[in-house]
């Protein structure tokens, strides 16, 4: 397929190498130009603006900051909507929320075009590798066309009508802080309790609650490596927006809201720019005792 990629960044970058790889044809665009340079050398072509990018393109991929970021490179002066061939797919894999897909979606269509809604569970490393998992939202005919272009990228996962990609990525935020937070308040009782904590690591990574996520940030927790896989700042910015849409389809959370409450205080102790993970430190610090 023809296929414009637009936002090179962290996770934006390869994943467009990976659709190089599989074949494709790459037209790439970044606001900021520089950052397409490894891709153009590679052998993609530069697009101008993100309607030269779109023009011709059999498929459009946005992976880009947030909604204000996707509005302004879809229908900016010169967006994608601009340049877009009739029956072209637009597939938006940035995290934002479900009415920006919808919005998305509307305009899309109102120019003859198709769109799915695709956000990413994974970070940079299964980027790379081309291993991220992809929640799918769209008509099942337009998400079986982008499939072989998500499958360069990762793993599938169909889960509804368009904006459901989106609202399953949220379900999946406020599940991680759950986890996570869970986790690291459990840790710090077990240093309290005086627990070997490699032998309850152990434990708790060979029984019925074993996860990647546990078994990755419980060993750097102890060996005190905070530099961050994704910022605990960014993890509380997201469960605002996890609350809100929880409120706005008439559900209270008050768990959700209590982490949420706590990950305020943790960036208030000045944790906020460190791994999701050194919320354990606020809880250390309450419980006067050290995850070691
Ligand atoms: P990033 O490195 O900050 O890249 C953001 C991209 O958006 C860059 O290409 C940036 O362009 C572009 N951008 C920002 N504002 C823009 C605007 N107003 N107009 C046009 N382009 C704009 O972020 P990332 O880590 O790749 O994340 C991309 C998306 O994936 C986000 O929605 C993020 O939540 C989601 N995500 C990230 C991770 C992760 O671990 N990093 C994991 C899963 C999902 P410039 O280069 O010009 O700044």
């Amino acid at each position: 397929m023809n296929v414009s990629f637009l936002g090179l960044g962290t996770m934006g970058a390869p994943m467009a190498a990976n659709l190089a790889r599989a074949g494709h044809a790459l037209t790439v665009w970044n606001r900021s130009p520089g950052r397409a340079a490894p891709l153009v050398t590679a052998g993609s072509r530069l697009a101008a603006t993100p309607a030269d990018a779109a023009r011709g393109a059999d498929a459009v991929v946005l992976m880009l900051a947030d909604p204000i970021a996707v509005h302004s490179v879809v229908d900016g002066p010169d967006g994608v909507l601009a340049g877009l061939a009739p029956g072209a797919l637009v597939i938006d894999m940035s995290t934002v929320d479900v009415d920006t897909a919808r919005v998305t979606d509307a305009k899309v269509r109102e120019r003859g075009g198709r769109f799915v809604d695709a956000p990413v569970s994974g970070t940079r490393k299964p980027a790379v590798d081309g291993k991220l998992v992809i929640m799918a939202g769209g008509d099942p005919a337009d998400v079986a066309r982008a499939r072989p272009l998500l499958e360069a990228m990762g793993r599938v996962v169909p889960v509804g009508a368009v904006g459901q990609g989106m609202a399953a990525k949220l379900v999946l935020k406020g599940l991680g802080a759950h986890m996570m937070t869970g986790f690291a308040a459990m840790l710090v009782l077990a240093a309290r309790l005086g627990l070997d904590l490699g032998a309850m690591l152990e434990v708790i990574g060979s029984g019925a609650f074993s996860s990647p996520l546990y078994t990755s940030k419980g060993p750097r927790m102890r060996a005190r490596d905070f530099a961050p896989d994704f910022t605990l700042k960014l993890m509380h910015k997201d469960q605002e927006l996890v609350l809100a849409t929880a409120a706005a389809n008439g559900y209270a959370m008050p768990t959700l809201a209590a982490i949420r409450d706590v990950l305020a205080q943790a960036i208030a102790a000045g944790y906020g720019d460190g791994d999701l993970s050194s919320v354990v430190c606020l809880f250390e610090d309450w419980a006067k005792v050290t995850v070691r």
